[in-house]
């Protein structure tokens, strides 16, 4: 029941998100500590990531925490929580999860809706404590670093129960923030920032080690399920951490660390739990195809009659004993990223993968029974060429005279889809230091692709959305400055507005290879594998160090 006045239309709309939710766990909103789990952006994307979900369900297995969510959506009335309708600002704790720099944003049109100041300086510990977790906090904290109070550096599991048991200890604000910034695996802006803004030393990401994986109680999975989400009603499940690969563009494989699988008896135990709300479950991971037992996996769900989807697969994963049972549980289509177009820049950017394997790829996919077939490709990639780009054309071309060849067959033509992204360079990666590729030279290569594409029948082409990019990269690379932009972008104005007044500092550092120390270089990454530890349990590198 609502504890406030609300909107009729609101209310009426927050309760039927909630009647459409199924769930297998009693999340309490009663509890000594009142904490707030959000996610910058509506409640379909939010309830889409199972990184939120997941964070609720941590929180609500500490013991005395009331947890309640909340969005930045007009619609469940923001500044507000869903579940009861309290206001954000009577909240012990806020913890958002963020995994897109652009909704930095929306966190701050939250705050100013709740009406809680959003720099830190502003506010005391009549205010609720302010957290970010997910791949923004590690990506860089910086340009949030004005507003947050605590970012949380790695995995939930191994660091959110436990600050939110530091929260219940330590009811001086103080006391708390100084006891975090000794812990590895967070990131204080009051203790870890010099006076000139910069970070005073490294900070060190916690992920998920090898005996983690082995825990059943560490496996996320959907604990809600709705229609109104992405995937709808789709319950998901994660698979592993990591990627066998290095791509030399992707923020993840530098992050996560080498490829780490749940055992099969775990994912399977909350397979059976989601099947008790839905028949519809999706394994999501980096490396989804790379599970040794994937195969047996999928047969399990087959027998139990589950439709099932993957997230995106590596393309030596797509295999027929992955592919066939896929196909036989419902899926329809499969999303793989060959990025670009020719086998020697796939090579360069460290992903060796031929066109002859992505066509032979393809054609086990749709003998398999898969009718439609998503891509992803990257343009900007540094040393890119004409001949990459129109390789793309040529790619797509055949891959889709092949989806003719076989659609005839079975009577029915899928689509392929193809979806473009220029690059944008991301901290602690190979080409963290390099320029992104400026719009008109995009303009001008996506042209190729698409002049290389003319007349292909049931291809769609997403093309990159430029501007959000640019802002993206700024945001990636930016320091404590870049806060001034995202003030601006919350004031509510356009795209084209914030370029108005911000084009020089977001062109400067986007389109400039970054020279010297970078200022949000300072996070470090603990170790992902068990050998890689001394009989201590620290990394074997600090012990040799003395
Ligand atoms: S295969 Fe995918 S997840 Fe792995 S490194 Fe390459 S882009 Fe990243």
């Amino acid at each position: 029941m609502y504890s406030v006045h609300y909107p009729r239309a609101v209310q009426n709309a927050n309760r039927q998100l909630l009647e459409a939710e199924r769930r297998v766990l009693n999340v309490t909103t009663a509890g000594r500590l009142r904490v707030g789990v959000g996610y910058p952006n509506t409640y379909k994307v939010g309830m889409s990531s199972l990184a939120f979900q997941w964070a609720v369900e941590l929180a609500a297995s500490c013991e005395d925490v009331g947890v309640e969510r909340f969005f930045a959506d007009p619609s469940t009335n923001i500044g507000r929580t869903l579940d009861t309708g309290s206001a954000i600002g009577d909240l012990d704790v806020l913890a958002w999860s963020c995994s897109f720099e652009l909704d930095a944003v929306n966190l701050l049109a939250t705050l100013d809706a709740a009406g809680i100041p959003r720099l830190r300086d502003q506010r005391n510990h009549r205010h609720p404590l302010l957290i970010l977790g997910g791949a923004v906090a590690s990506i860089n904290p910086l340009p949030l670093a004005p507003v947050i109070d605590v970012f949380v550096l790695g995995s939930a599991e191994l660091l959110w129960p436990p600050l939110l048991a530091l929260v219940q200890e330590n009811s001086d604000r103080g006391r708390l923030l100084l006891e975090l910034a000794d812990r590895d695996g967070f990131f204080v802006p009051a203790h870890h920032l010099g006076a000139d803004h910069k970070p005073n030393g490294k900070r060190r990401r916690i992920e998920k080690r090898d005996a983690h994986m082995a825990d059943p109680t560490m496996v996320p999975a959907s604990h809600v399920i709705t229609p109104h989400t992405e995937y709808r009603s789709r319950g998901l499940v994660e698979m592993s951490r990591g990627c066998p690969e290095k791509c030399r563009y992707c923020w993840v494989s530098y992050n996560y660390g080498r490829l780490r699988c749940y055992p099969s008896e775990a994912i399977l135990e909350k397979v059976e739990r989601i099947a008790r709300m839905t028949d519809r479950v999706g394994f999501v991971a980096t490396a989804v195809g790379d599970h040794p037992q994937l195969a047996e996996i999928l047969e399990e769900c087959r027998r139990r009659d589950l439709e099932v989807a993957l997230s995106s697969l590596r393309i030596p994963a797509m295999r027929e004993e992955v592919l066939r049972p896929l196909a036989e549980s419902g899926a329809r289509s499969v999303t793989i990223a060959p990025e670009t177009g020719t086998d020697e820049l796939r090579r360069r950017l460290n992903k060796p993968i031929t066109n002859a394997a992505i066509l032979e790829a393809a054609d086990t996919a749709l003998r398999c029974g898969i009718d439609s077939l998503k891509m992803y490709f990257l343009i900007g990639l540094p040393g890119e060429t004409d001949e990459d780009v129109t390789g793309i054309a040529d790619l797509l071309r055949q891959v889709q005279e092949m989806m003719v060849g076989r659609g005839r067959e079975r009577g029915q033509v899928g689509t392929l889809h193809a979806g473009f992204n220029v690059l944008v360079p991301k901290p602690y990666t190979p080409y963290a230091r390099q320029p992104m590729l400026t719009r008109k030279e995009t303009r001008r290569r996506m042209q190729l692709v698409l002049d290389g594409t003319a007349g292909v029948g049931n291809l769609r082409i997403d093309r990159p959305a430029y501007r959000e990019s640019l802002w993206q990269a700024y945001l990636s690379r930016g320091d404590w400055s870049a806060y001034a932009a995202l003030e601006t972008a919350a004031s509510g104005c356009s795209l084209g507005e914030l370029f108005a007044s911000h084009r020089r500092e977001i062109e400067a550092s986007a389109l400039n290879p970054v020279e010297g120390d970078p200022v949000w270089q300072f996070v470090t990454s603990a170790p992902v594998r068990d050998r890689d530890l001394s009989p201590s349990g620290k990394p074997l590198a600090d012990e040799v160090k003395g």
